[in-house]
């Protein structure tokens, strides 16, 4: 019984300080998390930024909040989703 608990805990443990020395795990976990959190929310935001605000995909077609017209694709326009005729360049 007491082997179950103990046995998880060391499992969790492990995970965690595998380098031994759990002060200094968390402050490489600090600068590790900062500075891998950075370049993969530029990332993230380069490939879903422009694609979420400029124009929005619908696999099955929805209609032009100006004509109507089913499009996949609608791009913004003061705040309403428009497809490519009807969208302003
Ligand atoms: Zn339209």
């Amino acid at each position: 019984m007491a082997e179950d608990t103990s046995l998880e805990d060391f499992l969790d443990a492990g995970d965690e300080s595998e380098d031994e020395g759990e002060s200094g795990t968390s402050a490489e976990d600090d600068t590790t998390e900062a500075g891998s959190e950075a370049p993969d929310a530029e990332a993230t935001t380069d490939a879903v930024d422009p694609a979420v605000t400029t124009y929005a995909w619908s696999p099955e077609g929805a209609a032009c909040a100006e004509c109507g017209e089913v499009v996949e694709r609608r791009w913004t326009q003061d705040g309403l989703l428009v497809c490519g005729a009807c969208k302003c360049w």
